[in-house]
């Protein structure tokens, strides 16, 4: 579409996550001017954990011109590395894919959350973002959709981009009614101070997993940035409550045969600052988009976290949407464009992510490589 046609084009954004904030910043980085986030929070909030922002993420942020305000708040890993439990053997240590395949190397960045969806929103003008802002409903017209809000407020926009997460409202109403699918684990995630990691998270700046037998895997991320390190456990249970309860002692005896360091962090973590949820993702969804409408990240491919590709996929969404715009005719035909270049990679992302890992068969530290092989 040409620059013109961009610009005047209004576009509501549903869902003010990572892919939400990325969407508003990549299409008002292409001439969108008449841009808008709506999200159902009152005010911003993020889990506390780190993730690793990829490569191919990284350089999205260079031509945004926003790779200042992230590598601010983040630090450049170098490569991943996979352990046994007791840490006394190395499975697999891989340098991060694509590291230097753009003009300049582009290190994986570890980010805290909440740092990164502040810095993401950051950019973008306080009028662009809407809080308290919950979707109730959404109408589709043809060429624009209707959305309602539970504070009254209604809004017709000639492009949505239901960018709501998990749970979507968009994708419920508009493309599939399947709710999302348990994993039977539980992910426990927490950030502490360095001085309480027991020399974790000090060696380098780089991510370990370590492996246990009976499917617990622990998974560090230092942020030497800000002197923490973001301290996960994902563990098998069949209990699918939102938030399970936990004791130290409960986390302790997931532990069994693992590197006393991590066993001890168990043993002395304050559990008011520990996130306990039970995993999800979804089925793939056929069809992501209509005529006006579209989803993005979560709300159209939530996978598992076992390949930390969730964030990054949804920002390679808000990079695949705005070249889409560029290069389509139309609305209809970006929408259309758009869907046909990332559902094969989600959809393939998806399938790997609920693979998991298997302790005693650990060939490479991103199968990702080895299945486009
Ligand atoms: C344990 C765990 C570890 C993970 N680790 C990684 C990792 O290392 N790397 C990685 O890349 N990914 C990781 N992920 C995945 C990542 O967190 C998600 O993929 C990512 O948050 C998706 O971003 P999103 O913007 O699509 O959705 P979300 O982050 O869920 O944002 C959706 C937004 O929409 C808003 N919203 C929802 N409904 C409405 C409504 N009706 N009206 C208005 N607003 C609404 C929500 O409040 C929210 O702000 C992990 C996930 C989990 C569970």
């Amino acid at each position: 579409m040409k620059t013109s046609e961009i610009q005047n084009l209004s576009i509501a954004v549903v869902g003010g996550g990572y892919g939400g904030a990325a969407a508003a910043i990549a299409l008002r980085n292409i001439g969108a001017q008449n841009v808008h986030v709506y999200e159902q929070a009152p005010a911003l909030g993020q889990v506390g954990a780190g993730i690793g922002l990829r490569p191919i993420t990284v350089e999205l942020f260079r031509q945004w011109g926003i790779f200042e305000e992230i590598a601010a708040v983040s630090s450049p890993s170098d490569y991943l590395e996979i352990l046994s439990a007791d840490g006394g053997q190395v499975l697999a240590q891989e340098v991060w894919p694509q590291l230097n395949d753009f003009e300049q190397p582009n290190h994986t960045r570890i980010i805290h959350r909440g740092d990164f969806i502040e810095a993401l929103l950051g950019v973008l003008p306080a009028e662009v973002v809407h809080l308290d802002h919950k979707l109730t409903s959404i109408e589709d017209l043809g060429g624009q959709a209707k959305l309602t809000f539970e504070n009254g407020n209604t809004v017709t926009a000639d492009v949505v981009i239901g960018a709501d997460g998990i749970r979507s409202l968009v994708r419920k109403q508009l493309f599939s009614d399947q709710e999302p699918v348990f994993a039977g684990e539980h992910a426990y995630r927490a950030v502490i101070s360095l001085d309480d990691a027991f020399g974790l998270g000090t060696e380098d700046n780089n991510p370990r997993f370590y492996m246990g037998q009976n499917g617990t895997i622990a998974y560090n991320l230092p942020l030497p940035h800000r002197g923490q390190l973001s301290y996960d456990i994902t563990a098998p249970s069949e209990d699918g409550s939102w938030a399970p309860e936990i004791t130290n002692d409960y986390l302790v005896s997931l532990l069994e045969g693992f590197d006393e360091r991590i066993v001890k962090i168990a043993r002395n973590l304050d559990l008011s600052q520990v996130t306990s949820r039970s995993v999800f993702d979804i089925d793939p969804v056929a069809n992501w988009h209509t005529d006006s409408v579209a989803l993005l990240g979560d709300a159209a491919h939530a996978m598992l976290h076992h390949q930390g590709q969730g964030a990054n996929s949804a920002i390679q969404d808000a990079g695949g949407l705005a070249d889409a715009f560029l290069e389509a005719g139309s609305v209809k035909e970006a929408l259309a464009l758009y869907q046909a270049t990332r559902k094969p990679a989600t959809d393939e992302l998806q399938r790997l992510s609920r693979m998991g890992w298997n302790a005693n068969a650990v060939e490479n530290a991103f199968p990702e490589q080895a299945a486009a092989k």
